[in-house]
């Protein structure tokens, strides 16, 4: 199957439900031709990599949905429709603030350690309404949506992660006054991404099953 016939498949498959195509690793003619086949959302996991690239890249909505660092933050601001990984409030705060340098609103999402993993990125659950609340005082970052990579388990275990999210997802529209809308749930992956989409994801991040396996 070629790029472009991956996408069409999955695109068909999902339905509803938003593809971001994860294009780290891959070149530009090959992303390419993951945009004429229909796909709208580009994923990135490093700026670096993004900015190599983007002159060749077809229009496109472009998401950062790696780990950001502060030195990068200014860039990042100037190159992604969304910031995906926001796992920090030292984070939201430079985002913030070099957004308001370009006068831009930056959208975001929280990404969530659902697993509670040492090794990973992310808030707490816990800490995702004080987040969303901190959030809303700052004029230049708006949260969109949730993010999250559960960890690597078998597909009943990673279904419990995805409802976990679900539930926070949906526990933060009932507070659906102040103006904070959280439209977006990004999880599901090429080898769980059927599991998330049943358990209410919004948007699935697939790579590998549209380009192939990477190589580093
Ligand atoms: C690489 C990556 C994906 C896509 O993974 P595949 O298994 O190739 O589909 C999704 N989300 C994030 C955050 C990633 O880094």
């Amino acid at each position: 199957m070629t790029v472009y016939e991956n996408v069409k498949s999955i695109l068909m498959e999902i339905g509803t439900t938003k593809l971001v195509c994860v294009t780290k690793t891959v070149d530009p003619a090959k992303i390419n031709e993951s945009i004429r086949a229909g796909a709208t959302i580009i994923g990135e996991s490093r700026v670096k990599e993004y900015e190599d690239k983007r002159d060749e890249l077809l229009p496109c909505e472009k998401h950062l949905i790696g780990h950001l660092q502060s030195g990068k933050v200014k860039k990042a601001v100037e190159f992604f429709d969304v910031i995906q990984s926001v796992d920090s409030l030292k984070l939201i705060k430079e985002i913030d603030e070099k957004a308001r340098a370009r006068t831009k609103v930056q959208q975001v999402f929280l990404q969530v350690n659902i697993g509670s993993e040492p090794q990973k990125f992310g808030f707490a659950e816990s800490e995702i309404p004080q987040m969303i609340a901190h959030i809303h005082e700052l004029g230049n970052i708006h949260v969109q949506g949730l993010m999250c990579i559960p960890p690597f388990d078998t597909p009943e275990e990673t279904r419990t992660y995805f409802r976990r999210m679900k539930n926070l997802f949906h526990a933060l529209q009932q507070k659906n006054h102040d103006n904070i809308d959280i439209q977006e749930l990004s999880m599901g992956m090429s080898n769980d991404y059927r599991i998330a989409i049943e358990e209410g994801a919004t948007m699935v991040r697939i790579g590998s099953s549209i380009f192939g396996d990477r190589k580093y």
